[in-house]
């Protein structure tokens, strides 16, 4: 018996109970995928995954998207379906040699190796980070809207990690990049992996040190200072954004408490 990551894109299949399926609902789909990747194994069973090209499924369970399945999913299923997701991604990009173009295969479960010329190459991640400015004393919080989120509400400055500089110089750099604020007592916070569809998201808080608020137009579509009392719609608990907003809303200074 094995547990079956089966994706459609973002979307992964549930039974109608909403958990991971197993090798039963392997004849139940309409078009067998070609190709199941081994996965490391999960409460003791062994995990296959794979990309379905149809999302027909005649009531073998239902499809829900990868990020959702985090509210449903007990948290280890969670983070195997993104590793899941993650190696799907990957393997679909990484079909030849970079080197000469022949074709790539499998030396271990997150790597391959060039049939003629013996490149190797892992299973990509791509660092970023993601930092919760606070100013006056902790009593605000810098959010900004993204022009890449999907919904209307604000989150946190958060960019890639440039070749050739330190996790430090990226978050000075994006804060300055996007809001044209220096900071200052930049301290590390928690990473978590986002598979959407390789991202490492290494989360900073920091102080603000100085300048003036100037949004960058080309990569968001508003921001500002926000206290507790005033907050905007925020990203849902899924996201390491909302774990260092939650943070800073823990530590609530005393007089703006509500009723104090
Ligand atoms: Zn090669």
């Amino acid at each position: 018996m094995s547990y079956l990551l089966i994706f459609h894109h973002n979307d992964l299949l549930l039974t109608a109970s909403h958990s991971l399926p197993t090798d039963e609902v392997r004849n139940l789909l309409p078009t067998p995928p070609g190709e199941w990747l081994t996965l490391p194994a999960l409460d003791g069973m062994p995990c296959k995954a794979a990309e379905v090209a149809e999302k027909e499924t005649v009531g073998v369970g239902e499809w829900i998207g990868l990020r959702e399945s985090y509210y449903v999913l007990p948290s280890t299923h969670f983070m195997m379906a993104g590793k899941a997701h993650e190696l799907l991604h990957w393997h679909s990009h990484s079909r030849y040699c970079g080197a000469c173009g022949a074709s790539m295969e499998w030396s271990s479960d997150i790597s391959k190796r060039c049939r003629r010329c013996g490149h190797e190459i892992w299973a990509a991640v791509q660092p970023a980070m993601i930092v919760a400015v606070t100013r006056n004393e902790g009593r605000e919080i810098l959010l900004v809207q993204s022009k890449n989120f999907k919904r209307d509400y604000l989150g946190l400055v958060a960019g890639y990690v440039e070749t050739g500089e330190s996790l430090e110089d990226c978050v000075r750099r994006e804060v300055l990049e996007e809001t044209g604020l220096r900071i200052r007592n930049l301290r590390y916070f928690a990473s978590q992996s986002w598979p959407f569809p390789n991202v490492l998201m290494m989360g900073f808080t920091a102080e603000y040190d100085g300048g003036e608020l100037r949004l960058q137009r080309s990569e968001l579509n508003k921001g500002g200072w926000f206290s507790r009392d005033n907050l905007p719609a925020i990203p849902g608990k899924v996201s390491l954004a909302r774990r260092l907003i939650d943070h800073w809303l823990d530590q609530a200074a005393p007089e703006t408490l509500p009723g104090s």
